[in-house]
């Protein structure tokens, strides 16, 4: 040890951070059955974002309804009609950006500082359009990132950890090449080694919940409900809410919605 950094500490100087971590979750469609998913993450102690569109096929809940649970829940545009970006032409998309925030603030009288590209497909085209309609932040979808959102000139890009539905494995392994995700890689097969065709998906919820405990991270788990009912996975769900709680509780992580982490990410850069 160095008298400098004996000095230092003499002088009430911090002891080394421990690895920041954090939770967050968010549910894309605005089906009513959010409602269910918003009572589980209450009885947890957690918190959520709620991409909800104007108008989608799986059906949406009513206005009152988003109003309702923007009293306790952020919610975030994610179009007015659930329109693929990528599959439409610029004004189309610019119309969708900039009037599913209008859309989502008169309803709820909030300001609304997140969207989530439809399907997490976007291009280079629309990153102005997002920054022009004053968004903090985009969702995107990523597998297995446990990063803390991204700054892209002034626009924060908020990846995912893991989706609340059973996939194979295949499907991870086919997103994070296509992603050049070579360090995501790297860790699905460190930490899902063993696991049986990943089908077990809160299995490795916990695996990759310990990373970022250990190491530092956010943990982002996203879904939708209509699949959830679907797929038949609201006990798994309820399970890994529960572990998700527990560290909120046991282990003093913080649980912030996509937009306040994404505020945070953004003034730690303007620091
Ligand atoms: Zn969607």
């Amino acid at each position: 040890m160095t008298s400098r950094s004996v000095s230092a500490r003499g002088m009430g100087a911090p002891e080394p951070a421990m690895p920041q971590n954090f939770i967050t979750t968010s549910w894309d469609d605005g089906h009513p059955l959010d409602f269910r998913i918003a009572e589980m993450l209450a009885r947890h102690g957690l918190t959520g974002t709620f991409y909800i569109p104007r108008k989608i096929d799986t059906g949406v809940m009513s206005e009152a309804q988003v109003r309702d649970l923007s009293s306790h829940f952020e919610v975030g545009a994610h179009t007015l009609n659930h329109v693929f970006l990528a599959d439409t032409d610029a004004a189309t998309a610019q119309a969708e950006i900039a009037g599913s925030k209008k859309w989502v603030e008169d309803v709820t009288g909030k300001t609304c500082l997140m969207f989530c590209p439809p399907a997490g497909r976007f291009n280079s085209l629309h990153e102005p359009m997002f920054r022009s309609a004053g968004y903090v932040g985009i969702r995107t979808v990523e597998f297995i990132s446990l990063d803390p959102p991204r700054a892209h000139d002034g626009l924060m890009e908020m990846p995912t950890t893991i989706q609340a539905h059973p996939q194979p494995a295949w499907n991870y392994v086919k997103n994070l090449i296509k992603r050049v995700a070579v360090f995501n890689a790297w860790r699905y097969i460190v930490v899902g080694r063993g696991l049986t065709n990943g089908g077990d998906w809160p299995d490795l919820a916990r695996r990759l919940l310990d990373q970022a405990l250990l190491h530092g991270g956010v943990f982002h788990l996203w879904g939708h409900s209509w699949e959830i009912e679907q797929a038949g996975q609201w006990e798994p769900l309820e399970r890994v809410l529960a572990m998700l709680g527990q560290a909120v509780r046991e282990r003093s992580t913080p649980c912030l919605t996509n937009g306040d982490l994404c505020l945070r990410g953004r003034q730690s850069q303007q620091a």
